[in-house]
């Protein structure tokens, strides 16, 4: 497959911690979508665990997800992510899950669970939680928010004309949720995150960060779109590292606290570094 040499990656010693997660049963977004990121993050004290399974009710053609009818909630798994957090000293996590529309508060309990569980064997651990959009319930987002994370993320994933067709979602209503967990709780780290590559033009682009920044989003990633699986979508478009970084400073002078925007940017990509940034009032593009 041709990639441009700003994309083509060497995933190095990875397979330790594959064989880690694999043993306990724990799935993690890195391998399910295949992260170019993964010799890096690896070494570094973070993960990224993908909780509620790995089947999603959803449907958006650029994911690597499997589609369908997902199994029952795991009980067990809020704990064993805990464990497994303990046991790689992890400082900083990321939890994110498939949608999980099959259930009524979309999984938010489960969520919130995992924190408290993470929380009560690992109490100097920060938790970034990476949701779906809950069917826009204010409940969900609540509990969640309620739950004692650092950093609260969903991921508007593309610019809003693709939205209904390659994106299964709808963009108002994830714009929403993050400004309902902004008003939840005015102190929480608010993050989005989005692909490029799709035929998307910059002017929808910046729309999409105006939309962000209208609701206080505090940190964007900004990546570039890389084809999963022969299923997904092809790349219309390889954008040039330059117009990453164009875009960056786009953003910083809209207000963002963080930015982070490159070929290989992914949601969790240095998330350990830019929360403290953000936290220590250190605003930047990373
Ligand atoms: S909702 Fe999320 S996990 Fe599900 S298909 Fe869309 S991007 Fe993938």
């Amino acid at each position: 497959m041709f990639l441009p040499s700003w994309v083509k990656t060497q995933l190095k010693e990875i397979n330790k911690t594959q064989n880690y997660f694999k043993n306990r049963k724990l799935n993690t977004v890195c391998e399910t979508l295949r992260c170019p990121n993964r010799s890096g993050c690896y070494q570094e004290p973070t993960a990224t665990f993908m909780i509620m399974g790995n089947i999603c009710t959803r449907d958006c053609k650029f994911c690597n997800a499997e589609k369908g009818k997902p199994e029952p909630l795991d009980t067990s798994e809020p704990e064993r992510v805990a464990k497994a957090v303990q046991e790689m000293s992890l400082k900083y996590v990321v939890i994110t899950s498939p949608t999980r529309d099959d259930l009524s508060d979309g999984g938010a309990e489960h969520f919130s669970e995992t924190v408290r569980e993470i929380t009560k064997y690992n109490p100097h651990t920060l938790v970034e939680v990476l949701v779906p959009d809950f069917k826009g319930k204010r409940s969900s987002v609540e509990a969640v928010i309620n739950s004692e994370i650092s950093v609260f993320a969903h991921n508007i994933e593309t610019v809003k004309k693709f939205y209904g067709t390659i994106r299964k979602a709808d963009y108002d209503r994830s714009i929403d949720i993050l400004r309902l967990a902004k008003e939840i709780n005015p102190e929480i780290i608010v993050k989005s995150g989005f692909m490029l590559g799709l035929g998307e033009s910059l002017k929808e682009v910046y729309e999409t960060l105006k939309d962000l920044k209208s609701v206080k989003c505090d940190i964007v990633t900004i990546g570039q779109y890389l084809q999963p699986s022969k299923k997904a979508l092809p790349v219309v478009e390889y954008i040039k590292p330059e117009v990453f970084d164009e875009i960056a400073a786009a953003a910083m002078d809209m207000g963002f606290k963080a930015v982070l925007s490159g070929p290989l940017v992914r949601s969790s990509t240095r998330a350990y570094e830019i929360y403290s940034a953000v936290r220590g009032k250190r605003y930047g593009k990373f």
